[in-house]
């Protein structure tokens, strides 16, 4: 028997109010919870106690594109972030997860570098329908398909036709359908081609219509058949409406956004640096306080990173090229601060707390052990100063490229310490423990 470890704070996130408490926690596990000072705990003061952040949305890359990202610095970097739980998407590893002998291959890659949990997704590629009653049955958290060319050409996007194959074997396990929401039917009105170094044009080069065109989609498949469906990172405002009616009429929908649509706006970003590059792109402000909106009065579900890195060279930092540049964000990292540095003045911490613990946890199906603090739950847990801010340096980045529009920017939400698994795995700055995660398997796999 390890022994038990204790921490107070005046301001411990429980039953959906901050409120003083004492968590302890043996064997991985939260053990007791007492609404005191006791004798043997670690006194963290005013600091948030909140259950791990759970990002459900990250491209880790390995194997196949450890020179992009890796296991190793992915989790460590979600630790220095205040995350306990991330979900790997089924690409830009390679092979890409759409065969049981690929997801072996990426468990087999991931082994002793798991410094938070893990989950991963499989994919839905044409010609692979046969693959995914396996994909379940090893524990994959959901199905994830593009409806657009994804960036990687061993990942073909899918159309109604194969969803409409892949929809009643998810049904069958409860297991659900992530869609990348664009649609390249509508023409774009934009000069990239020639200008290609131009924010705006890149901007103009990937419309709302995309988006909004392939929610509508998704919504009507959810309708029919009636099975989870959940749209990642909404940027176009104009599909909230539409996402809302069909949560009110009941249908099992669900939706995330990404901090970086959230802190950072289109009026703002420079020309030629494709750090900011990302699809579907970050919009203007106008449209982006409509996302936060959505957010406070629950048409999105939670806030994921969408953690996409590339090699300097892809990421074409030099030229500047949005069009040639790989579009994807790295922030892993920063899925707390950014949230709530973008969130603080138009939304209380109450509100907030859930998008990144009790909401992506129930999404995700692992709400019976993760995405709360209770007695029997996973001792994953976040201490945090909400109102400290810090500026983000080169140095302090984990991830495998210190390349990331929230390099330079002052944050607020500091992390003190991320316990995975009851094991302190970053404390004051540094990784301290390694190895503290563990993979996460969906409910429906027996393992
Ligand atoms: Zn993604």
């Amino acid at each position: 028997m390890s022994k038990s470890k204790a921490i107070y704070s005046n301001r411990c996130w429980l039953e959906g109010k901050l409120q003083p408490a004492t968590v302890t926690f043996a064997e991985g596990v939260i053990t007791n919870i007492l609404p005191y000072k006791t004798n043997d705990a670690e006194d963290v003061g005013d600091a948030i106690i909140m259950p791990g952040a759970i990002d459900a949305h990250v491209h880790i890359n390995e194997p196949g594109r450890t020179e992009w990202e890796g296991f190793d610095t992915a989790t460590q970097a979600a630790a220095a972030g205040g995350i306990t739980t991330i979900v790997d998407m089924p690409l830009n590893a390679s092979p890409v997860t759409t065969t049981l002998a690929a997801m072996q291959e990426k468990l087999a890659a991931a082994t002793n570098k798991l410094h938070v949990n893990v989950g991963l997704y499989g994919g839905l590629i044409p010609n692979n329908i046969k693959d995914l009653e396996d994909l379940i049955k090893a524990g994959v958290l959901g199905i994830k398909c593009f409806l657009v060319h994804s960036g990687i050409d061993e990942f073909p996007n899918v159309g109604a036709v194969e969803m409409e194959q892949a929809l009643p074997i998810l049904a069958k396990y409860n297991i659900p359908l992530l869609a990348h929401c664009e649609i390249d039917e509508t023409k774009a009105n934009s000069d990239l081609a020639s200008n290609p170094t131009n924010y705006q044009s890149y901007l103009a080069s990937r419309p709302k219509a995309w988006e909004n065109e392939a929610v509508d989609l998704m919504i009507d498949l959810c309708s029919k058949y009636k099975t989870p469906v959940h749209i990642v990172h909404v940027s176009s405002a104009e599909a909230l409406p539409a996402i809302a009616k069909a949560k009110a009429n009941g249908l099992p929908l669900t939706a995330e956004t990404c901090p970086h649509y959230l802190l950072f706006e289109a009026e703002t970003i420079p020309d030629a640096n494709t750090l900011y590059k990302c699809a579907p792109p970050i919009r203007e402000k106008a449209n982006n306080d409509l996302l936060k909106k959505a957010l406070t009065d629950g048409t999105l579900n939670f806030i994921a990173t969408d953690h996409s890195p590339a090699p300097p060279a892809i990421k074409e930092i030099e030229s500047g090229n949005y069009a040639k540049a790989w579009g994807g964000i790295a922030g892993l990292q920063f899925l707390l601060s950014g949230s709530w540095t973008s969130l603080k003045d138009s939304m209380s911490i109450e509100k907030f707390i859930p998008l990144l613990t009790e909401h992506p946890a129930t999404f995700l199906n692992i709400n019976h052990r993760k995405g709360s603090i209770k007695i029997g739950y996973d001792a994953d847990l976040v201490i945090w100063q909400p109102d400290e801010s810090f500026f983000v340096t080169t140095e302090s980045i984990f991830h495998k490229h210190q390349l990331s529009p929230y390099c330079n920017k002052t944050l607020f939400g500091k992390i003190s310490q991320t316990i995975v698994n009851g094991k302190t795995a970053f404390k004051d700055e540094k990784i301290v423990e390694k190895n503290a995660g563990t993979i996460v398997y969906s409910v429906s796999n027996n393992q």
